[in-house]
């Protein structure tokens, strides 16, 4: 079994499922709910096999060998971004007419926020009159992209984040003893991620990421008046691909600035210590949630460089405000 996979039965929608199975009440229809790529597919996955497996998910029966080789006819996977009115009506055709083994058949439906209104009216017809003998699992990145008749026929699930140090398990879990380099990229990475995987992951494999890191804490600590911004602004480069990264570390950085006033710095982080002799916690706060904004104004698809701005004009004006 793989980390991944471990750490994944270790979540509440995977308990609760088993929990329902054991207790022979499995529910016709669940909801998945994260916006952690990796865990949201990967739970949907395990929770079919949960449901379909004789033991509860097994992993040693027949039933678990063909699910884990792709190869059970009972049960259909979908995992792609898009699913359209067609799709839907194929997965009602197949639900209700196609003769399967064992006692139970299973859809997954990994990406709920993918099918759009029009597709998921037509599903929710299936929901309202369900099949025998049927599970739907489905996922969603998050609540509000799924229709509020939907949502009342499922049992919601929601996956709570990762820790940073179970996070670090699954970055360094094929490195038997990690260099130093790959223990600091991992250990930045997971704790970056902000308890999603997928980010996490993302962030790892970037060779950018440590240079952008170290990049940005200099920039901050540089970072005295409005005369020098745009002189540290050009170092960043900002564009399009590097914004939400930078916004990311920048909440890590100002986040871990405030657990260093407690004492607390993390391994890999020791350049940060110095930066919270600098702001204090009303400043930290505030700065905190000058980052959130400019994370809305990038969902928003506004100006890279705007945004940028924002963000450093507005550390300069709260550490003027704030002070003493
Ligand atoms: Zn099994």
């Amino acid at each position: 079994m793989t980390t991944t996979e471990r750490l994944l039965r270790s979540t509440s929608p995977y308990l609760t499922v088993t929990e329902d199975k054991k207790k022979g009440a499995l529910s016709h229809c669940y909801l998945i709910l994260s916006d952690d790529d990796i865990a949201r597919k990967g739970l949907c996955r395990l929770a079919a096999k949960v449901a379909l497996c004789p033991n509860g998910g097994c992993d040693a029966c027949d039933v678990c060998e063909k699910i884990n080789d792709g190869a059970y006819v009972a049960l259909k996977i979908n995992e792609s971004d898009k699913i359209s009115v067609d799709d839907v009506s194929q997965l009602i055709e197949d639900s209700y007419f196609t003769g399967f083994d064992g006692d139970k058949k299973a859809y997954v439906i990994a990406n709920m926020q993918g099918m759009n209104e029009k597709a998921q009216n037509k599903f929710l017809k299936t929901l309202e009159e369900p099949p025998e003998d049927v599970v739907f699992i489905l996922g969603a990145s998050q609540q509000t992209a799924v229709l509020p008749t939907i949502l009342s026929r499922c049992k919601k699930l929601y996956a709570e984040g990762f820790t940073a140090a179970q996070i670090y398990g699954v970055l360094t879990e094929n490195t038997e003893e990690p260099d130093e380099e790959t223990s600091l990229a991992a250990a930045r990475a997971s704790v970056c991620g902000f308890g999603n995987l997928t980010r996490a992951k993302k962030l790892f494999s970037d060779d950018e990421f440590g240079n952008r890191f170290s990049l940005l804490v200099s920039v901050i600590r540089n970072l005295t008046s409005t005369k020098k911004l745009d002189a540290q602004l050009s170092r960043l480069n900002v564009d399009k691909n590097n914004l939400d990264g930078y916004l990311d570390i920048a909440e890590t950085v100002f986040r871990l600035a405030l657990a260093a006033k407690r004492g607390a710095v993390e391994k890999g982080f020791e350049e940060i210590e110095s930066l919270q002799e600098d702001y204090d916690y009303p400043m930290l706060v505030n700065i905190l949630e000058l980052i959130t904004k400019c994370k809305k104004m990038s969902e928003s698809n506004c100006n890279p460089q705007s945004i940028a701005d924002a963000l450093f004009i507005g550390i300069l004006e709260v550490k003027y405000l704030c002070r003493k």
